[in-house]
């Protein structure tokens, strides 16, 4: 966002201290004082551990033109303009949904259980075929990320890919009324942050709220094998004028996934039986991503060619089923998150590689709820559907897994107390022709494990 200092405060209806030119121009915005780069407008946001006010000097020698103040804070600065609002965190959020409506550009927002960043990711390297495209950068989805994302748009920008996360009721409604999309994805619904929500049924529930947003004549795109989002769909009053299209691996649907096949180099799959695509990412779960991805770029005019071109150049965002060599064994590191659904996804990936040992390395899924041991044990009693010589688990719930594993499973089962036992355990395996999937919640940190086996390379 390039504005005047003068416009930003008409943006946010906001008082001032004119200790500087209020015709000046700010260049982007900043809530970090160490991030803060010469001309950005500094908004100091008042966190659980750190206020943000607490740094302004940093910012301003960082180069901060003007700075946002919330009126109850001691001490403003006196050497550039303040802005003076209630709670710096709203003003952050009511100056993008000013500035999105300032934009002339398609916007697409996606949301769902798992696969947000992945279909981001998909879809932007799709669209950048065609249009000058930018897309959230990292994981950037909450109710701070997403007003940040937009305010980072260049105007210039011809199609904005706009990731939103949620964990309660509510939050996607406001999410969705600042993003303003064109296009709203629903990947799918898993049980991510069932603590928070419940139940299922509320889960469905909260992803659909990303219609509210929509624009007139949007097109709202979700995954029709689901039965509890397709009920939540029907049972929420869709205005009128929204086209609504459906993908999925079941019939009927628009875009309708099949001949699933994944290696190394990544996951090919039919659309509607007729076009064969290739997505350079592994992952037999990312073809229903890719596919919801299509759906949208067709909806904005691609063709089939630029489609694939764009399915060849992502630019893929860590930890998420990357594939490792060291020595013999394959890793599959997709340690960056976990829960039911993405955990058999993966589970899925490895399947299908032809490896006659196979080891899953599997840790904590973390705010699950009440009934966390139970879907943990429920994930243990599932793995009896694959092909796994090894289950190895390592965390306080996982031990339910084990127990699952163990009760249903002829894998060899054990649990590790600490991720050095469990790396002593692997770097045998690894002059082994073997392939070991690492998977857990993003607060188990198993990144690390792959990180010291790769020391071993
Ligand atoms: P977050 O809520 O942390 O932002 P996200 O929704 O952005 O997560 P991704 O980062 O794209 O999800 O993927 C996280 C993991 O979820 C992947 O590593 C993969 O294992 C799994 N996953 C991705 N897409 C799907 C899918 N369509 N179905 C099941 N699992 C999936
Ligand atoms: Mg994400």
């Amino acid at each position: 966002m390039i504005r005047s200092i003068d416009a930003i405060i008409r943006m946010l209806d906001a008082d001032y201290i004119e200790n500087a030119d209020i015709e000046e121009k700010v260049y982007g915005v900043c809530i970090d004082s160490r991030k803060v780069v010469e001309g950005n407008l500094y908004i100091p946001i008042h966190g659980v551990n750190n206020n943000g006010h607490d740094y302004v000097r940093q910012a301003i020698d960082n180069g901060a033109k003007a700075v946002l103040w919330e009126r109850n804070e001691p001490n403003p600065p006196q050497d550039v303009v303040v802005i003076l609002v209630e709670d710096t965190t709203a003003a952050l959020q009511k100056l993008a949904e000013s500035y999105r409506h300032q934009l002339d550009m398609k916007v697409i927002g996606i949301t769902g259980s798992n696969g947000k960043t992945s279909t981001k990711d998909i879809l932007a390297g799709i669209l950048s075929q065609h249009y000058v495209t930018q897309k959230t950068m990292g994981n950037f989805n909450n109710e701070i990320g997403v007003p940040l994302t937009l305010l980072s748009l260049s105007e210039n920008v011809e199609a904005a890919v706009v990731e939103m996360g949620m964990e309660n009721l509510g939050e996607l409604s406001f999410l969705t009324n600042m993003v303003k999309p064109d296009i709203a994805i629903i990947t799918n619904v898993g049980c991510a942050h069932l603590e928070n929500l419940g139940s299922m049924e509320n889960i469905a529930k909260a992803k659909v709220e990303i219609v509210e947003g929509l624009n007139d004549h949007g097109l709202f795109i979700y995954n029709g094998d689901h039965k509890l989002l397709d009920d939540a769909v029907k049972a929420k009053m869709i205005p009128g004028t929204i086209r609504i299209k459906t993908f999925g691996k079941e019939q009927p649907c628009d875009g309708f996934v099949d001949h699933i096949r994944q290696d190394e180099t990544g996951v090919s799959f039919s659309l509607n039986t007729e076009h064969v695509y290739h997505l350079d990412m592994i992952g037999k779960h990312n073809a229903c991503n890719a596919a919801a991805a299509i759906l949208a770029a067709k909806a904005l005019g691609l063709s089939d060619e630029e489609i694939q071109r764009g399915l060849h150049s992502i630019e893929k965002t860590g930890l998420r089923n990357e594939l490792v060599r060291i020595k013999q064994a394959l890793i599959l590191n997709d340690s960056y998150k976990s829960n039911p659904n993405s955990a058999l996804a993966a589970m899925d990936t490895m399947e299908e590689f032809d490896y006659d040992y196979k080891i899953a390395v599997l840790g904590d899924m973390l705010e699950l709820g009440d009934t966390s041991d139970m879907i943990h044990y429920t994930l243990g009693k599932d793995l009896v559907a694959y092909q796994v010589n090894e289950v190895l688990t390592i965390g306080e719930m996982a031990r339910y897994i084990a127990q699952g594993a163990r009760d249903h499973t002829q894998a060899h089962v054990q649990q590790f107390e600490t991720k050095e036992e469990l790396l002593a355990y692997l770097l045998p395996y690894l002059d082994k022709n073997c392939m070991i999937l690492v998977k857990g919640s993003r607060g188990m940190k198993l990144d690390e494990v792959v990180e010291e086996l790769t020391k071993h390379k």
